[in-house]
């Protein structure tokens, strides 16, 4: 295996408690991991040199919540939006009627079209949800086709009840059936708790059913309102609470006490023009706090995760070094990933190149392309 050495890096922010951040530093990568991080001066010699020009290196961003497997968009419910019309849940049942009759084929080139919008934002892992299905047929073939560029796949059968169906015919069939279509497919289960779509109950035993299936549990929690999802994560020890934009005290407390991450979705409050959920107090209660694209057609159809770094500097009060932390360790943590998300000996040798003095500027400058390359594996992918 060919051993790689960076050099010439102006500022690592590793993500590491114990490395910290690191001026003119080095990174030896072997094969798909790091094996060496530290000041140049003290690097070790490798295979290859590849100088950085003095640039800054943080970990690949690591998006925990995108909803990748579609046809069609919505732009027109958009304008709408902007003009006014508030967002609903309901709009999920647009792309389900698109997805529905779409081939693998118009599936995958979906998801390879986002994959690599993704890759190109500095996102060297993504999670990626079904959802858009809600029949049996669909939802397995959505979880097939996402599987094919993510080993982080999450059944979300559970997202909205399909037009037509009773609904608690739906929830059982999404409990067995389903399930045991897609768990073969799937690492996660997530469920939609919210008004609108899955009441605590039906929320509770969806999970459950997944949990018994051996996935693990992820929840859309407190998005539009302060329900009952955030509880219902915690008291289930799912990996993630998602939204958290309407939160009690008593969520807040929850969340502490607990190993559930918050990941909090900017983008969606953007493209929706809703509160945006308030980071500060998570992290002032010692939460910790993932930020995600949450890409999908209807409230967040972007996959740029620094202008989702932007947003909650900007709008949520989190500073840079608390923004980039969470788009990439804790991204990591919110999938249970303890390989990805940090620069240092033994991990994954993920890790993009900003072209600009400090990680400051992906808020300082937002919009701006500064992503100069991506390393995935071990290997410049972008
Ligand atoms: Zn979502």
């Amino acid at each position: 295996m060919t051993a790689t050495l960076l050099v010439d890096i102006g500022l690592l922010a590793t993500q590491d408690a114990e490395l910290g951040e690191i001026r003119d530093a080095a990174i030896i990568l072997d094969g798909p991991r790091i094996s060496w991080v530290g000041p140049v001066a003290s690097a070790p010699p490798a295979d290859e040199r590849v100088g950085l020009g003095g640039k800054t290196v943080v970990p690949g961003f690591v998006d925990s919540h995108a909803h990748l497997v579609f046809v069609g968009d919505r732009s027109e419910e958009f304008v709408a939006r902007m003009r006014g019309m508030p967002y609903a849940a309901g709009g999920i049942r647009v792309t389900v009627a698109d997805t529905r009759g779409a081939p693998d084929a118009l599936l995958r080139l979906n998801v390879e079209r986002l994959a690599g919008e993704l890759l190109r934002a500095g996102v060297t892992t993504f999670e990626c949800k079904s959802g858009y299905g809600l029949d049996v047929a669909t939802e397995e073939r959505s979880l097939r086709v996402a599987a094919e560029f993510t080993p982080e796949t999450t059944f979300l059968g559970a997202h909205v009840v399909p037009p037509d169906t009773p609904r608690d015919e739906y929830v059982s069939l999404v409990c067995s059936e389903m399930l045991d279509a897609c768990a073969p497919h799937a690492r996660w289960i997530d469920v939609f708790c919210e008004q609108g779509a899955f009441d605590v109950d039906e929320s509770r035993a969806v999970l459950q059913a997944g949990i018994a299936r051996g996935l693990g549990a992820r929840v859309h929690a407190n998005q539009l309102s302060a329900g009952p999802g955030v509880q219902l994560a915690v008291s289930l020890d799912a990996a993630s609470a998602d939204h958290c934009t309407h939160l009690s005290d008593a969520d807040v407390d929850a969340l502490a006490g607990s190993s559930t991450v918050a990941t909090l979705l900017p983008l969606a409050e953007f493209s929706t023009r809703s509160p945006y959920p308030d980071a500060r107090r998570l992290l002032d209660a010692g939460v910790t706090v993932a930020l995600a694209t949450d890409c999908n057609p209807g409230s967040a159809y972007s996959t740029s995760m620094p202008l989702a770094i932007a947003l909650a500097v900007r709008e949520m009060a989190m500073t840079p070094a608390e923004a980039v932390r969470a788009a990439t360790v804790g991204g990591a943590t919110a999938l249970r990933r303890n390989d990805l998300g940090v620069i240092a000996p033994g991990r994954g040798a993920d890790l993009i190149v900003l072209d600009a003095p400090s990680y400051v500027h992906l808020a300082y400058r937002p919009g701006v392309p500064l992503i100069s390359q991506v390393w995935q594996g071990g290997k410049r992918v972008a």
